[in-house]
């Protein structure tokens, strides 16, 4: 990572992150470690406030991660020992994982090729009387297909969740990701869109009593969340979120939607330049669709030759990646799975991903779209 670092360009600095307001970020720290704010203190309590009012309503759970964020949603939504849960093979193996250990079997399904989401027919034609939810990932912070699977489960009678790890602030018919169906999952791993020092995750909801359980099972399954636990009703876990990142957190949402403009604005100027390059697809445009508000999690493009772009690119000084290693979760065999998924398996092989984040200069920018184009010239 040290070496890929220092590019003129690199996919993500990690440096950076920290040095773009280190004086800021010195002194929560340093303030928070020194009044023995280490576990479920204060911050913790500032952060889930400032999490509902960005959400505009509901209810905010800190806990460690996004992959516990879902572990325990799944846990507290009565999903039955075995029941199946449909979601996208273009996603994170996190969602299948916490399917899994919450005891039931993870079905991926194709995604559509326009945008790489969860596609609602093959939701539709995955259902079984063994289904018991659907889990639709927001991919690179643009809200899944809300209307098409919430129509599909309330004829089902099934749960609707949602990974929305990658999209904080991403919008449908005005709707924020996350407040869809019983409950999101929001990841703040470092190079999120909004990101700690390290891990931390919650869960948001509309259902009081499940955020209840939720707030408990994070601490053992204590009900009076600073106790040592002697009231569990249930059984509970180690899923805290750090005090320090909740620090960080909650100062962080006081400027992420600067932070998510500048994403768009880089979006819009890869567009823009990139329009006329027939043989590269794009993401849809940030702008164009009421309602919608996508925030670029990732600048996600795919072409024929992805290899070779991606080493044209290196060779020009700019990162990529393939997300999640260019595999989609079907693939992994080893874990049982037995789907032939042709959209999901053409996506995984010619995907890429281009610099995207807010600390991108114009002159990276520049950069990386002279690459691209350079190449397809
Ligand atoms: C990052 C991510 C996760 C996992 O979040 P962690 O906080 O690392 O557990 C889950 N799903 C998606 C789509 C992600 O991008």
């Amino acid at each position: 990572m040290s070496s890929r670092e220092s590019l003129p360009v690199p996919f993500f600095d990690w440096r950076a992150l920290w040095a773009e307001r280190a004086d800021a970020y010195s002194r929560i720290l340093s303030d928070t470690a020194a009044m023995g704010g280490f576990i479920l203190q204060g911050a913790v309590d500032a952060f889930e406030v400032g999490l509902e009012a960005y959400q505009g309503g509901g209810h905010a759970v800190g806990v460690s991660n996004g992959t516990d964020a879902m572990l325990l949603g799944l846990r507290t939504s009565g999903l039955r020992p075995g029941a199946e849960v449909i979601l996208p093979a273009h996603g994170f193996i996190a969602a299948a994982q916490a399917i899994h250990f919450a005891g039931g079997r993870p079905v991926p399904v194709e995604c559509s090729p326009e945008d790489g989401l969860i596609s609602p027919e093959a939701v539709e034609r995955a259902i079984t009387p063994a289904t018991g939810g659907i889990m639709v990932v927001h991919v690179n912070g643009r809200v899944g297909p809300m209307a098409e699977i919430l129509e599909i489960a309330g004829r089902h009678r099934l749960p609707v969740f949602e990974d929305a790890a990658q999209a904080l602030g991403a919008r449908l018919y005005d709707r924020p990701a996350g407040r869809f169906g019983a409950w999101g999952a929001f990841s703040f791993y470092p190079s999120k869109t909004l990101g700690a020092f390290g891990d931390a995750g919650a869960l948001v909801t509309d259902d009081e009593d499940l955020a209840r359980r939720v707030r408990a099972m994070r601490n053992h399954g204590s009900g009076p969340d600073k106790t040592i636990p002697a009231d569990c009703a249930e059984w509970g876990t180690n899923a805290r979120i750090d005090n320090l990142q909740a620090a960080i957190l909650a100062y962080k949402l006081g400027w992420y939607d600067d932070a998510i403009a500048r994403r768009r604005e880089i979006a819009a100027r890869y567009h823009a330049a990139f329009a006329g390059l027939e043989r590269l697809e794009l993401p849809p445009s940030p702008e164009g669709e009421p309602g919608r508000f996508d925030i670029f999690q990732n600048y996600e493009v795919r072409c024929d030759r992805r290899d070779e772009l991606r080493a044209h690119l290196l060779a020009r000084g700019v990162g990529t990646i393939a997300q999640w290693g260019g595999v989609a979760l079907h693939q992994f065999r080893g874990l049982g799975f037995d789907q032939h998924l042709p959209l999901a398996d053409r996506w995984a092989a010619r995907s890429l991903l281009l610099p995207m984040n807010h600390l991108l200069s114009d002159g990276q920018v520049d950069r990386t779209i002279g690459a691209v184009a350079e190449f397809f010239a």
